[in-house]
């Protein structure tokens, strides 16, 4: 026997003794691409990827602002209803899809998130030469999106029946300020039933995410009496107090291991060159591998900022009246709280993508990113993020890229993982 063999009846073993999938439920890849249906589903991805391009093309052109993502949430519910499912949408906005097993009790779910980092004066025009695609957000998330839909029309064309119901879904918020609420909306209105997550997000099929990095997002926000730039001068200004904080925090040491950064990412205030500013805030983003970290460089940021006013008050040079200690005033926000967590080594879930990977000639790493996965991991709840296929670059950025070489190998790699959680109802109830 040679040593790829091994590893692979060492994965399935690995699978059948995982905790969630009971014994028949979780199938092999390679026995996934005997079954007539999933072979005729694995063989319309790779059919149709001109057809998903373009698809991604139209998803990216509808702009999804954070907080604004109900006119491209619209266009995937009419898009999630024309691959046959039953579609319809919660409170938070995320639209829902739903494809029933023949165990309903069961839910797999299959996600990708709707919202962009771009603000809505952003132009999200998508450009393109060949198999190069140009635009905000045609990456993260066109490509989870296209991928999403793709897989509900592969399964609908390939008449399969799963044995878990999945759910399809569009969701709200994942990024930045959306703080996962539409995932948390999610993982609340299931409960007991949802046993997989799968998140799609991006392109690549290199990496699966199955740490989930804990963040916390901070604003913090002082207010004085402001003034005129000459005649008030020496009064204390909430700029000077946020720089003096900025520069003290800076300076605090971070850990290589757990790894831990922080990012001074927006800062805004005052009305003009000419006036001592009534208010000015700052937004700092922190993250850790490791929670109690996170909680000691929160603890510094709070200290590091009051410190920074304190001297800015001590500091100021108008005698007298409002310019006295007290003028300033300081608040603390915390805008997000993303909760960490890990998969276990014995997940069924990871079983069944290695052994998609291995039945794919696929090598991919173990990641952690603060994803929509974050939530279940930190309940408990198996999942994972993972690109949907293709390359990309400059996420987050105007000039963001997708090119779809290689988009079948994702996709295929998606319908064998999924399938491989959520099994194929037994022949009678088809
Ligand atoms: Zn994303």
């Amino acid at each position: 026997m040679n040593l790829s063999a091994l590893c692979y009846i060492l994965l399935l073993m690995a699978g059948l003794t995982a905790r969630t999938a009971p014994l028949g439920q979780l199938r092999s890849a390679s026995q996934i691409s005997r079954d007539p249906q999933a072979a005729r589903a694995l063989a319309w991805l790779e059919k149709n990827v001109g057809a998903i391009n373009d698809e991604q093309a139209r998803i990216t052109a509808i702009p999804a602002p954070p907080f604004q993502e109900a006119a491209r949430g619209a266009y995937l519910r009419k898009l999630l209803a024309s691959a046959g499912l039953r579609v319809s949408a919660d409170k938070s906005g995320n639209i829902i899809g739903e494809l029933p097993g023949s165990n309903e009790k069961e839910v797999v779910m299959l996600t990708a998130h709707l919202d962009t980092v771009f603000p809505p004066e952003t132009v999200v025009k998508v450009k393109r030469e060949g198999t190069r695609f140009t635009g905000p957000g045609i990456s993260d998330n066109g490509t989870g999106l296209a991928a999403l839909v793709a897989l509900a029309r592969a399964l609908r064309e390939a008449k399969l029946k799963p044995e878990r119901t999945i759910l399809f879904v569009a969701d709200v918020g994942e990024e930045g300020e959306g703080n996962l609420r539409g995932m948390r909306m999610l993982v609340e209105n299931l409960k007991t039933r949802l046993k997989f997550v799968i998140a799609l997000d991006g392109a690549g099929t290199d990496y699966v995410t199955t740490k989930a990095l804990a963040s916390r997002r901070i604003e913090i926000t002082v207010t004085g009496p402001g003034g005129h730039s000459w005649s008030d001068f020496g009064l204390p200004n909430p700029i000077d107090a946020l720089a003096r904080g900025i520069t003290r925090f800076i300076r605090v040491k971070v850990q290589e291991s757990p790894r831990t950064t922080f990012n001074v990412g927006q800062i805004e205030g005052g009305t003009s060159v000419n006036s001592i500013p009534f208010r000015a805030s700052v937004k700092v983003d922190l993250r850790s591998e490791q929670g109690s970290e996170l909680e000691r460089l929160e603890g510094e940021l709070r200290q590091a900022m009051q410190s920074g006013v304190d001297e800015e008050v001590s500091a100021a040079r108008a005698p007298g009246g409002i310019g006295q200690s007290g003028a300033l005033e300081m608040n603390v926000r915390v805008l997000g709280v993303r909760p960490g967590g890990e998969l276990p080594a014995n997940s069924a879930l990871l079983a069944a993508l290695r052994d998609a990977d291995t039945f794919l000639g696929n090598q991919s790493r173990l990641e952690r990113s603060s994803t929509d996965a974050n939530i279940p991991l930190s309940m408990g709840i198996e999942a994972i993020s993972i690109g949907a296929g293709g390359t990309s670059g400059g996420a987050h950025t105007l000039s963001e890229w997708y090119d779809s070489t290689g988009r079948e190998l994702g996709l295929k790699r998606v319908l064998l993982t999924l399938i491989g959680v959520a099994g194929i109802a037994p022949g009678d109830s088809r």
